[in-house]
């Protein structure tokens, strides 16, 4: 495949989760940019779950970011804790409010309908070929993965099965395995 019709694929795509999460979103008063950083600040780990780390992970700038958080922060989807080491920091923690409401809108339900109605050999291909384009387009592009901290090189499963994290040293719950990290590295490819 060329990349000029991968583009007219992913565009199509995108155009039209979007149009399925604007349409859901407006029964909450919710932008799709709205959602999709209530989903995101949902599956991060508290090293993420920071304005600006919410900015790289959207290609947002700051300032953007900031209304949108400001927006979500107003209607009690999330709320916004200091941190403890670093009074500097802000942290955004999705409220019981901020989750119900996700619930109804991820995933859209345009994708489900589309996923029952594929043959099942051809669904079970869906999930790892997008997992190794998505690798190859940030590889390609020195872009942070923003992987699943189970799945980063600096993950450390002890003997005792308590996690921990080899970048800053401390320990990790065992649901922060599953969660997203800005700080997040592929373990180097073997030879
Ligand atoms: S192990 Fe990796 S993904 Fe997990 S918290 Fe540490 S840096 Fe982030």
């Amino acid at each position: 495949m060329n990349a000029s019709n991968l583009y007219e694929y992913l565009e199509r795509i995108s155009n039209l989760v979007r149009t399925s999460i604007r349409k859901t979103g407006l029964v909450h008063d919710l932008q799709p940019v709205q959602t999709e950083a209530l989903h995101y600040l949902s599956r991060c780990n508290h090293y993420s779950n920071t304005p600006v780390a919410v900015a790289e992970y959207l290609g947002l700038t700051k300032g953007t970011v900031s209304q949108t958080l400001g927006v979500l922060v107003q209607d009690g989807f999330v709320k916004k804790t200091i941190d403890l080491k670093d009074r500097r920091v802000v942290h955004l923690q999705v409220t019981p409010r901020g989750e119900k409401v996700l619930n109804d809108l991820v995933p859209p339900p345009i994708l489900t309908s589309a996923l029952e109605n594929l043959p099942t050999e051809i669904n079970d291909q869906v999930g790892p070929l997008l997992e190794q384009l998505l690798m190859a387009l940030q590889r390609a592009n020195g872009l942070k993965t923003f992987g699943a901290c189970k799945t980063c090189c600096h993950h450390r499963l002890q003997e005792n099965g308590l996690r921990m994290c080899g970048l800053t040293q401390e320990m990790l719950a065992e649901a922060d395995g599953e969660k997203i990290c800005r700080e997040h590295a592929k373990p180097p490819v073997a030879a």
